[in-house]
């Protein structure tokens, strides 16, 4: 088989350099490394500001987290591409949106000094900051998703909260999730799926990863690419582990009790 002939998928990072908080950009690094491992090529184009790029090409659109500064620098470049990315969504495209990226994807975000930040709308969800003096939300994550517990570190000022008829990505069992209060984690709508989870959050999730890449794979390639072979994932599901454990401590002492 000539290189020509192995599948490929082709993923764009939105704002590489802005919305990279925590290690964002490690999600590529880990799709890249999962669909290697399968012998399928990646390639992976970062888009900044200004840049000529259209969603055309793309399999699968991953988009980081970043302080409020950073969101509104990229906020006019990304409304530009609001209609781009929407219909790439409708398209059954996939996409990753973290933290400040999640919340770009919505309707829109409130920000610490008040002022709304125009989203895309993808995730029928707002976002606000409740202002500088209210506790911002952080730490270790444990969620629930589909059944398996995906994990991740958040630091987030804004609050989000779905709308009616909105689907949730995961339930927190551990941190604060969107809100802190409803006890949601993310959205999901068709392939779009948005999380406060940094961490990177796919290289300690490689179900979550997995289900990406095989979402990117079906699209291109019809349903019977859809079954990726296993991994050896032992360092992976380490992470995952000491995530899990360490969000469940930090629970358990605020709690003042031990979970059984
Ligand atoms: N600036 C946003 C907030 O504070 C997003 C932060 C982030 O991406 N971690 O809510």
């Amino acid at each position: 088989m000539t290189s020509s002939e192995r599948p490929g998928l082709n993923v764009a990072v939105l704002y590489p350099d802005l919305l990279n908080l925590y290690g964002d950009r490690g999600n590529a690094r880990a799709i890249e490394r999962r669909c290697a491992a399968r012998e399928i090529d990646v390639s992976v184009t970062g888009v900044d500001i200004g840049d000529d790029w259209s969603t055309d090409q793309a399999d699968i659109v991953l988009v980081g987290g970043g302080q409020d500064r950073e969101q509104r620098r990229v906020q006019a470049d990304l409304q530009r591409r609001g209609d781009d990315l929407r219909e790439y969504v409708d398209d059954n495209g996939v996409v990753l949106a973290v933290c400040g990226g999640f919340q770009l994807f919505g309707h829109h975000y409130r920000g610490w000094d008040g002022e709304i930040m125009e989203g895309i709308g993808i995730f029928d969800a707002v976002a606000a900051h409740p202002g500088p003096k209210i506790a911002r939300c952080v730490g270790n994550v444990v969620a629930l998703w589909e059944g398996e517990t995906v994990v991740g570190f958040e630091n987030h000022g804004g609050r989000t909260y779905l709308n009616e008829g909105q689907e949730a990505l995961a339930e927190v069992v551990s941190g604060f999730g969107n809100n802190g209060g409803d006890g949601l984690e993310g959205a999901k709508v068709k392939n779009a799926y948005g999380t406060y989870l940094h961490g990177a959050v796919l290289p300690k999730n490689p179900l979550l990863a997995d289900r990406l890449i095989s979402l990117a794979m079906t699209r291109r390639y019809g349903p019977e690419a859809a079954e990726l072979s296993p991994l050896d994932d032992s360092a992976a599901l380490r992470a995952h582990a000491e995530a899990l454990h360490a969000a469940l401590s930090a629970t358990e002492s605020a709690l003042g009790r031990r979970f059984a």
